[in-house]
């Protein structure tokens, strides 16, 4: 028992979220560098192929080997071991990136200091917020010229509602960088000529009175620095570790990743300041993760990741006990004994296969198509699920079917996979026929992943119409209310999920208020429980 404490408590799982070209994966191979997971940092994924343009999104097969070899990665750090999860930096996935916290304790927000949050990823960090995990913040590429410290704090503060706590304080910017000031030790930290991907930079450290400081720093800077203290102690928010352990109040760090300045002390300050795993809510009650055996959930599928075997991989976080590849274990879903083919886990670069795991791990198993996400597994007689995770509502709907009606069987096959894969959304109308589908996304890239995905998986070519409905409402009391009976608007669409559930599309946001006052007793929801 004691083995299995000591086991997950020295776990730390969290996600690395940022807007692309903030310097995510920079960070990340720092982070391996400091763990001796690589000798050199630069090797985590292909960078050439990592963009987010549209262009790159259809180089699907490639964009797989960079998400299956990053999704993941594990390594150990002064007695800690580290569970890093990547995320996708594009706001249209930013469903996925809600997936992927669930299965984190914590999650790190990069930002670029010279553009503060960008509009394009301010999805992507609310999603963050969301979650009430704790959120720290890195803000990236001190070396360049930055936004005014006092903006960029005020901006995240801002635009996510999130209170920031500085623990250190840079002294300039791009030339004129010079370090940080560590709030806590009460000391600088100087910049210099830290050599690119080697560990070995010039950090001094110097008491903020040291002469030496003012020599190095100058006597401008070193007044600014001074008078930004005094007012950041009276201004700006305490620490308050409750807080940020609930996602109130995120911690601040700046730095660069690039000359690896003020990662590690970053690195340091995080593992002191985030938690192990964490007790979480089953529908039974909160199972902690040392008394609880082995279960877990699924947070992410993956399909055909190797074109060869059209292999589905599902992913799972480990939330309590060990996990021990001979074993039979319990999916509660599928009501069914199994045992987990082909446990897999990413270590630094390279895949292998487990034979144990603790909580706080996550594991991609084979799936031969019985997983769907949200699922628990657990240990046989120990029946529960954990809460699941909740879907967004699509904004995006599009009239999808086959050019060629002869290939009908496999595009079924392959909408209902992708949907399971919880890439898209899929609907029809009632009684409607299974040639036409509606498709529903949270963002129009993912309409041409789906197009891509088809021709090239399952050798189907679309036909794609776009509708214009942008409000999707659930029909909660069906048998009170039969969506037949609904007096609706003009702009009303009655349509079924693929559970068979009923729901409404509307064009016009006032459309929703229209008909749930002309039918009084109808109750709508945003998602489907
Ligand atoms: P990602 O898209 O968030 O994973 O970003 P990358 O880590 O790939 O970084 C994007 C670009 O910014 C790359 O060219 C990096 O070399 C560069 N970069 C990352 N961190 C820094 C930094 O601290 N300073 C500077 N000047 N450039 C950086």
């Amino acid at each position: 028992m004691s083995d299995l404490r000591t086991e997950i408590e020295k776990r730390r799982t969290f996600a690395i979220i940022s807007h692309p070209d903030a310097g995510k994966t920079t960070l990340t191979e720092k982070f391996l560098l400091y763990g001796g997971a690589i000798n050199l940092a630069g090797s985590v994924k292909g960078k050439a192929t990592a963009r987010h343009a549209v262009s790159d999104w259809m180089d699907i097969e490639k964009q797989r080997g960079i998400s299956v070899t990053s999704s993941v990665l594990q390594f150990p750090y002064k007695g800690f071991c580290i569970n890093i999860l990547d995320t996708p930096g594009h706001q249209d996935f930013s469903e996925d990136t809600y997936r992927t916290l669930m299965a984190a304790d914590s999650a790190v927000m990069v930002i670029d200091a010279s553009k503060g949050v960008e509009a394009q990823t301010r999805k992507l960090f609310k999603v963050c917020v969301m979650r009430h995990i704790p959120i720290f913040t890195f803000i990236n590429k001190m070396d360049r010229d930055a936004r005014d410290t006092f903006d960029l704090l005020d901006d995240i503060e801002t635009e996510l509602g999130i209170a920031t706590c500085p623990i250190n304080w840079p002294i300039g910017s791009g030339k004129n960088f010079k370090g940080v000031y560590d709030r806590r030790g009460r000391h600088v930290v100087t910049y210099s000529g830290t050599e690119k991907g080697t560990k070995e930079g010039t950090e001094t450290i110097y008491e903020i009175d040291d002469p030496k400081l003012t020599s190095f720093i100058g006597q401008d800077a070193q007044e600014k620095l001074e008078e930004e203290i005094e007012l950041l102690d009276g201004a700006s928010a305490a620490f308050d570790q409750e807080k940020v352990s609930k996602g109130e109040l995120s911690p601040v760090f700046f730095g660069s990743a690039l000359t690896n300045f003020g990662v590690e002390i970053f690195l340091n300050y995080f593992l002191e300041m985030t938690m192990p795993p964490l007790a979480r809510e089953a529908d039974c009650g909160t199972l902690d993760p040392v008394k609880e055996p082995f279960s877990a959930f699924v947070f992410k599928i993956q399909a055909n990741m190797n074109k060869m075997h059209r292999d589905r991989i599902a992913f799972m976080r480990i939330c309590s006990g060990k996990f021990e590849a001979d074993k039979e274990v319990y999916h509660v879903q599928g009501k069914r004994t199994l045992r987990l083919s082909q446990p897999q886990q990413m270590m630094a670069s390279s895949r292998h296969v487990v034979s144990e795991a603790y909580a706080g791990d996550i594991i991609g198993v084979f799936d031969p198509g019985i997983f769907s996400i949200g699922d628990t597994v657990c240990m046989p007689g120990h029946k529960f699920a954990y809460e699941g995770i909740p879907t967004f509502a699509p904004e995006h709907f599009a009239r999808v079917r086959p050019m060629d009606t002869m290939k009908r069987k496999q595009f079924v096959k392959g909408m209902t996979q992708i949907a399971q894969e919880g890439a898209i959304q899929i609907f029809e109308e009632p009684n409607g026929s299974l040639e036409e589908t509606i498709v529903g996304v949270v963002g129009m890239l993912q309409f041409d992943v789906l197009k891509y995905r088809l021709e090239n998986e399952y050798n189907v070519e679309i036909r794609m119409e776009d509708l214009p409905y942008e409000y999707i409402r659930w029909i909660e009391n069906p048998e009170e209310v039969p969506p037949e009976k609904i007096t609706g608007t003009s702009d009303m669409k009655r349509i079924v999920d693929l559970k068979g559930r009923p729901l409404l599309l509307f064009v016009n946001s006032w459309s929703v208020g229209m008909v749930e006052e002309r039918n009084p007793k109808l109750r709508l929801a945003e998602f489907a429980r």
